[in-house]
């Protein structure tokens, strides 16, 4: 295969145009253009053909491709499926809020971490998203939508800390002012709990909103809900996020899918025992729909039960607004849809 460009960070971009001989201003150049959505070197229409076609021998530029577009009829949420170089899908939305443009993207085709309400794991992993893939998604969205995407959450498919050094490579790109100059605060996280790489993460200066999938406020609920749970207690894992909020100064979120196995007050209660003294944030969700899943909603009465009790007991909790149900474009309902299509 030959090297992407758009894997590179501006200084990797610079040190490998001077390897070839080039000024150190054209890695600047191409890492424009990557930003502002080359799908090809061609695009970049200000280096001389003679530079693109010395290029081309061992290099490349290429964005996701847009194999599908869905826009939802309830409140204009647009879900992507995108195709990648070696034919592999996945899916992106992209909401839209009064601030803004925002927009939910995958790290990986597939996933390993087994959770058991979620669509994406359902076909298990099939490889993690290079860096170029995880921000092309973002960089192809924006140029369809001829919009600016102010934010930008990692909460699509796939585990984002099991594919760890491609993430910091993303983050990195994407922060350069050179290139998309997304901030820290203007990106969100989700993660199901890998606690020695949410501590190693704290430790990176990237200073973006950590989430924390937990689900479950007890370990044996949790361990049956999320495999995950198997390797790192709740404990060891609020451990990891208590170390993020101390070098980082950002508030973890903690996202709580409701449904009628974990959406009891007993279950409010031991959620707000764990979290009460903690400067924390709860989203909850009702559970979506999953068909090959057994997972049932809890009714509109005991979710505002539920989110009341934490309110009242000192835990900060609000519900997440629903966005795209019509295209199946929530939280867990992503997967490598042409693929399910096809069976
Ligand atoms: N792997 C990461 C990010 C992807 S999932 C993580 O686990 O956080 C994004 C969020 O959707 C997670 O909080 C996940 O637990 C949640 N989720 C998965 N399936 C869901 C479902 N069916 N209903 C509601 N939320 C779900």
């Amino acid at each position: 295969m030959p090297l992407n460009l758009g894997d590179l960070t501006l200084d990797e971009l610079t040190a490998y145009m001077l390897s070839m001989g080039e000024g150190a201003f054209r890695g600047k150049q191409i890492f424009r253009w990557i930003s502002r959505g080359a799908g090809s070197l061609d695009d970049c229409t200000d280096l001389s053909k003679k530079l693109r076609e010395k290029l081309a021998l061992n290099a490349e530029i290429y964005l996701p491709q847009i194999r599908k577009k869905m826009v939802s009829k309830l409140d204009g949420t647009i879900k992507y499926l995108f195709e990648l170089r070696d034919g592999n899908l996945v899916e992106t939305v992209v909401m839209s809020y009064h601030h803004g443009y925002s927009v939910c993207i995958s790290s990986q085709v597939g996933c390993r971490m087994g959770c058991t309400f979620c669509a994406s794991t359902l076909n298990g992993l099939v490889r993690g998203l290079a860096p170029h893939e995880i921000a092309g998604q973002i960089i192809a969205a924006q140029r369809d939508l001829g919009e600016k995407i102010s934010n930008v959450v990692v909460m699509g498919i796939g585990e984002p800390f099991d594919n760890y050094d491609n993430i910091i490579k993303f983050l990195k790109i994407i922060n350069d002012p050179n290139g998309l100059g997304i901030g820290w605060r203007h990106i969100t996280i989700s993660t199901c709990g890998l606690a020695d790489k949410i501590r190693r993460f704290a430790g990176e200066g990237m200073p973006v909103n950590l989430a924390l999938s937990l689900h479950a406020p007890d370990d044996g609920l949790r361990r049956e809900m999320m495999p995950v749970a198997k390797a790192y207690t709740i404990a060891e894992t609020l451990a990891s996020c208590d170390e993020y909020f101390n070098k980082t100064g950002r508030r973890v979120t903690f996202e709580y899918a409701l449904s009628e196995k974990n959406g009891s007050l007993a279950h409010a209660a031991a959620l707000a025992k764990l979290l009460r003294h903690r400067n924390c944030h709860v989203n909850l969700i009702p559970v979506n729909p999953v068909s090959e899943r057994d997972y049932v909603r809890t009714d509109r009465e005991s979710v505002k039960a539920f989110m009341d009790y934490l309110n009242n007991n000192g835990v900060n909790a609000t519900l997440r607004r629903e966005l795209g149900a019509d295209i199946s474009a929530s939280c867990g309902q992503l997967r490598n849809r042409e693929i399910v299509d096809q069976l």
